[in-house]
């Protein structure tokens, strides 16, 4: 079937009201950039999920990084996107304002060569992400193991897709997922046939072009209207139905599966990853690192995370909260989906 033909089938769709996540912000950001919303009936919803990592990292380790960071001969290192994010008192901009040592790096390798020049300094590297990042934290803990290198440790947030999902499957209505591509890499597709089976909803990994996001739309509507579940791969060129098993080795090498808290979420069991006994010598307190906590007041990152409602849905979107004054996580970080949708807007 041409292109063209699957956006007419979809416009001229008249079935049940059908509600699909689509669970990374990258594929959020390109939904908008292709215009897929308006290639689609009105029965066909859209909704963002909790894919950002950023967005879900619990204020309790923002506090924790900017405690590092105004202790004497410790630096933070960090991702450009957690800079803004506000702990409970501030963020780590703020906190390097008021002469915290904070350092944006754009890869965790990078560390290393500093952790080396610099012996008199103890470095705490924020390890937030999901699958996709995490074999780059066990890249750097092999290298650190080698080197010897001893004045780096990691504050890790780290979480993983498959219990998420499986906890929206569990508690959200949601008809059918547009499953994230770059974690799919690593993770693969076959992971996902399990959770197609039990909750009876289409599962399907996708790529980021407009194309690909609009067959990925088609395949769930048709798997819906045959009342046929399952997961399909149509991300083929990268997504391998094992993934990417020498990332994954490496993942599980150096940490093991724990129940992580999200924040605007809470506590999802088995989704998060840690240090496991034997290298916790590389971590910096990342089990006291959270805390149960609610979002700012007026703040409907929750209900946009568990794809409730569009972002635009929530009061405070483009009025108390903009990216330059952001009132929650979702409106801070390029991947949030309140972020996606304001520049979009
Ligand atoms: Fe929270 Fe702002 Fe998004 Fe509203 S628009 S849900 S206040 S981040």
């Amino acid at each position: 079937m041409t292109l063209e033909q699957v956006r007419s089938k979809l416009k001229s769709y008249k079935g049940r009201n059908i509600k699909i996540m689509e669970v990374c912000g990258t594929h959020t950001a390109s939904i908008f950039k292709a215009g897929i919303r308006s290639m689609l009936p009105a029965e066909i919803k859209l909704i963002s999920g909790p894919g950002c990592p950023v967005c879900v990292t619990p204020s309790a380790f923002i506090d924790k990084l900017v405690e590092y960071s105004m202790k004497e001969n410790y630096q933070v290192l960090t991702f450009g996107d957690m800079m803004k994010v506000r702990g409970n008192k501030y963020s780590l901009t703020q906190a390097k304002a008021l002469g915290g040592q904070v350092r944006y790096l754009y890869s965790p390798l990078q560390s290393l060569a500093l952790a080396r020049e610099n012996p008199q300094i103890n470095y705490i590297f924020a390890a937030v992400g999901f699958e996709t990042t995490t074999p780059l934290y066990a890249i750097l803990l092999e290298e650190m193991e080698k080197a010897g290198i001893r004045n780096l440790k990691l504050l890790t947030s780290v979480k993983t897709m498959i219990p998420a999902l499986d906890f929206l499957c569990e508690k959200e209505e949601i008809d059918g997922f547009l499953c994230p591509g770059h974690v799919s890499v690593i993770i693969g597709s076959k992971v996902y046939e399990p959770l197609a089976k039990r909750y009876q909803k289409p599962f399907v990994v996708t790529g980021f072009e407009g194309e690909h996001i609009l067959a990925s739309i088609y395949e769930i509507v048709t798997q819906i209207e045959a009342k046929e579940y399952r997961m399909k791969n149509l991300y083929t060129s990268s997504v391998k139905e094992e993934g990417n098993q020498k990332a994954y080795g490496a993942i599980m090498k150096y940490f093991e599966p724990c129940d992580a808290y999200w924040r605007g979420i809470g506590t999802i069991p088995g989704s998060g990853l840690r240090l496991k006994e034997e290298f916790l010598k590389y971590d910096a307190g990342s089990e006291e690192a959270f805390a149960e906590e609610s979002l700012p007041k007026g703040c409907r990152c929750t209900d946009v995370i568990l794809g409730r409602i569009n972002p635009t849905e929530c009061p405070a979107f483009g009025k108390r909260c903009t990216p330059m004054d952001a009132l929650g996580p979702c409106m801070v970080s390029s991947e949030g989906a309140c972020g996606i949708w304001y520049k979009n807007r």
